[in-house]
């Protein structure tokens, strides 16, 4: 329920469908990624074949999702979505396969959690175009090969580096996908204003744009956030003030930090003079488990340059001394 959490909630998914962009075109930043899918899909279609598998790596909530679309549509293609833990059994798998048509796309999203023999039965898949179903149990199993229409699997994951290099080798393009830089931030802002009715200025959208923690999905969170401050507030349009005193009552800093990250971070400084101190001391400290401060809070702290893990525990940077105007008494920074 964090405003700046990276997983879709219920809300988001209601309104995600409305903002996602519809082709390459639209789709805002990745410029290397979308540069080289343009040329996998234009080729593709020049040939009249469908398109090579796509690999897309990167962190939830910056696209991976609303780009898979893209590519059918790109392709003229229907697109079938499904996930990594919905497919326990290789049966799972067998059934969504077969009842695929020609040139359909295939979107597994974690495909990192499908089950091992899930997992290998799409590496024939994707490579032969066929699969082995198996009939019957132990010495009488028979496998009866079956035929499959040519298809396009695009698989997602946070990280390609946990694939099994096998699978990893069967896409013809893998796209890592970056977090995003404040200015196509703001471009996303903007362009999911416009798509709500939503009047706001360029300021307006910078500050919600440097608050979003280089992610889509949080950005459209923020705006959606932010307009219902601008609507009781004021009179519906979006400054910078106005959008930097919605996300202060929503304790969302300047930086993106939210109340657990200053929590984190403030007990580090305060409390500990900036470290080293264990994760489980810092854990009882702000009255958390230790698996959300460092699942939860940490990744963002330490991609932010605020905190640092090191053997002797966790310390904090300068620039967290910075960020909290706080001195470092120790006078190592601050
Ligand atoms: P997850 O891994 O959690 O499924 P994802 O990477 O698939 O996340 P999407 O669902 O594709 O993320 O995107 C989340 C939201 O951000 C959507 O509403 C989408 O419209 C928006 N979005 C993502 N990338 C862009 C972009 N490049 N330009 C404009 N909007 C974007």
């Amino acid at each position: 329920d964090r405003l700046v959490a990276t997983a879709a909630d219920g809300e988001d998914q209601a309104v995600e469908a409305a903002l996602r962009p519809k082709d390459l075109g639209e789709f805002v930043g990745q410029e290397r990624v979308r540069e080289q899918l343009d040329l996998v899909l234009k080729a593709a279609r020049a040939r009249g074949a469908t398109a090579d598998h796509v690999l897309l790596s990167g962190a939830p909530g910056l696209g991976k999702t609303t780009l898979s679309m893209i590519i059918a549509a790109e392709m003229g293609a229907p697109i079938r979505i499904t996930s990594g833990p919905a497919i326990q059994h290789a049966g799972d798998l067998a059934a969504i396969l077969s009842s695929l048509t020609e040139g359909e796309v295939l979107f597994l999203d974690e495909i990192h959690r499908m089950s091992r023999p899930a997992e290998e039965m799409l590496y024939m898949a994707m490579e032969d175009f066929r699969v082995d179903v198996i009939v019957g149990k132990g010495p009488g199993a028979t496998a009866i090969p079956l035929e499959l229409p040519p298809f396009t699997l695009v698989g997602a994951t946070t990280r390609a580096g946990l694939l099994p290099a096998p699978l990893r080798d069967r896409f013809g393009f893998t796209g890592h996908m970056e977090f995003y830089a404040p200015a196509e931030l703001q471009r996303v802002v903007h362009r999911s204003a416009r798509l709500l009715d939503v009047e706001i200025g360029d300021q307006g959208a910078a500050e919600i744009a440097g608050r979003s923690r280089g992610t889509p999905r949080i950005a459209n969170r923020l705006l959606r956030r932010v307009r219902d401050y601008a609507q009781v507030k004021a009179d519906g349009v979006i400054t910078r003030e106005i959008a930097a005193q919605a996300l202060d009552v929503y304790e969302v800093d300047a930086r993106g930090l939210d109340r657990l990250d200053r929590a984190v971070l403030t007990a580090l400084l305060k409390l500990f003079g900036g470290g080293p101190v264990g994760l489980s001391t810092l854990a009882v400290a702000v009255g958390e488990e230790r698996e959300t401060v460092e699942e939860v809070a940490e990744p963002f702290l330490v991609r932010e340059g605020l905190l640092a893990r090191t053997p002797r525990g966790r310390i904090a940077t300068p620039a967290a001394w910075e960020h909290l105007g706080l001195v470092n008494d120790a006078g190592t920074a601050g």
